[in-house]
């Protein structure tokens, strides 16, 4: 999941909601990096309120200032360097107040991270959040504190999240912890540690209880959903498939979406799973990093070209109206023009409907930095991203084209961005959708537009049909 889509360099995210006048400490929290780390802000807002420590919108107010990080690329720690020059300026004046650097950054650099920050009171590993309280204790009585540990089982399964930033439409739950594959260029399994699969019936719980609350959309996130695996004696293991199948068990008016699958281990009975049931999404985030075997072979992906080929053929076969989407690394190490070439072709094969798409960056530590030449020059890095970027844009543009003229059951999200006078929302297919709002229409709804235009990255519709059937599993 490094990929993004989780790593799709969200801007970072602060927590905007109301400043809770309770007693008790207030604390202020950014986010950065991938969807597991703003659902882990949202386990660190539990286990701090917990703690009597409330959110506050407001750095000012803050008495403990926490950056959740993410470490995938150079420039997203060089981010975090900036905001605590932020921080150090804004605190200034409040000797009392306290930092702590939380997430994928805390755990890559260690204590390094006190030496080189003296303003930074506390780190802590993805792993570790279960003892902020005790760290800030001491830290209240001047112990700077660090806890690095990454553990085997820790999947925070009976913390409910606080929910930050939430639309009260849409919410994230993390499903496991972790990642076993060792690409060669990523961080993850070094700040994020081994593979561990949440107990389903508590997932299934906290969905249920989203639900119960007005949510009417859930995404189940790992680095790599399609290992999920989860065991106990006396039960049968329940795998991905079987996990889809039990949480849009809940209710039909639940929709289920995921995040990130593996080319390596996605299989038929996910696929099948998807296709019967009305309410997953059609839609599978599916990172191809690069077209050419001989660079997932240096990536080591444990994939090749044909093997993805065949995984795309699978997915529209048994789901056709699937919309695919993708990570690429541009520039990997010894990448040749033919390489290059081959990843355009790949992505032209998907055809898919939206990437995220970077330059490789080395980062110190994995494989890659310890036996490749990060040898691509930077400014063939760019001109093979732009490139990328390029078709990624035509595709998607081709994609949203074809959307034309056809109807969507879109669930409403919200005010869209650019006018209050019209409703936004998402399709199946992951695709955001604005129309004109209708009276006795609100967020969490469902209804039916149909599709008048389309940009490269939005639909604009009508809507076509005020009621909207409740689809049945097949
Ligand atoms: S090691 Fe590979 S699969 Fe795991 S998070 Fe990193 S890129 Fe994703």
């Amino acid at each position: 999941m490094t990929d993004k889509a989780i790593v799709e360099e969200r801007q970072g995210e602060v927590f905007t909601g109301d400043k809770k006048t309770s007693s008790g400490k207030l604390f202020y929290i950014e986010s950065y990096g991938c969807q597991m780390n703003f659902s882990d802000s949202e386990i660190v807002a539990s286990i701090l309120g917990e703690a009597n420590y409330h959110p506050t919108p407001n750095l000012d107010d803050a008495d403990l200032v926490l950056i959740n990080t993410c470490s995938i690329r150079e420039k997203a720690e060089e981010t975090v360097r900036k905001r605590l020059r932020v921080f150090e300026k804004s605190l200034a004046d409040k000797p009392g107040s306290l930092v702590g650097v939380l997430g994928c950054m805390a755990e890559r650099l260690k204590n390094k991270l006190l030496e080189e920050e003296k303003l930074v009171d506390l780190v802590v590993g993805p792993d570790a959040y279960r003892d902020l309280p005790t760290l800030l204790a001491d830290a209240d009585e001047g112990n700077r504190g660090v806890n690095v540990f990454l553990s085997r089982e820790e999947t925070y399964a009976d913390i409910s999240p606080v929910r930050l930033n939430s639309s009260g439409v849409t919410a994230f739950i993390s499903i496991m912890r972790g990642c076993d594959n060792m690409c060669s260029f990523c961080v993850v399994p070094y700040t994020r540690g081994r593979e561990r699969s949440r107990d389903p019936f508590s997932i299934v719980a906290e969905a249920s209880d989203l639900f119960e609350r007005g949510y009417r959309e859930v995404t189940l996130l790992g680095q790599n959903v399609d290992s999920y695996s989860w065991t106990r004696e006396g039960i049968p293991q329940v795998s991905f498939a079987n996990l889809l199948a039990m949480v849009a068990d809940i209710h039909p008016l639940l929709r289920i979406r995921f995040s990130t699958s593996h080319p390596k281990d996605i299989t038929d009975q996910v696929l099948h799973t998807i296709a019967r049931y009305p309410n997953i999404c059609k839609y599978i985030h599916l990172p191809v990093q690069s077209g050419s075997s001989r660079v997932l072979k240096l990536m080591n992906r444990t994939y090749d070209q044909a093997w993805y080929k065949n995984k795309i053929d699978r997915i529209y076969e048994l789901v056709p109206d699937c919309a695919i989407s993708s990570d690429i690394i541009a520039g990997f190490c010894s990448e040749t023009e033919a390489d290059h070439e081959e990843t355009l072709n790949i992505m032209r094969y998907a055809r898919y409907s939206m990437s995220y798409m970077f330059m490789y960056s080395e980062r110190p530590g994995t494989p890659a930095a310890k036996k490749y030449a990060d040898d691509v020059p930077l400014e063939e890095k760019k001109r093979r991203l732009q490139g990328v970027i390029a078709l990624q844009n035509e595709l998607s543009r081709q994609h949203n084209r074809k959307d034309v003229g056809q109807s969507f059951e879109i669930l409403i999200e919200g005010d869209s961005k650019r006018s209050k006078e019209y409703f936004k929302g998402r399709n199946s297919q992951n695709k955001m959708v604005v129309f004109r709002k209708i009276p006795g229409f609100k967020p969490g709804d469902y209804t039916k537009v149909t599709i008048k235009d389309a940009t490269s990255a939005t639909l604009i519709g009508v809507v076509a049909d005020k009621t909207v059937e409740v689809a049945m599993p097949q």
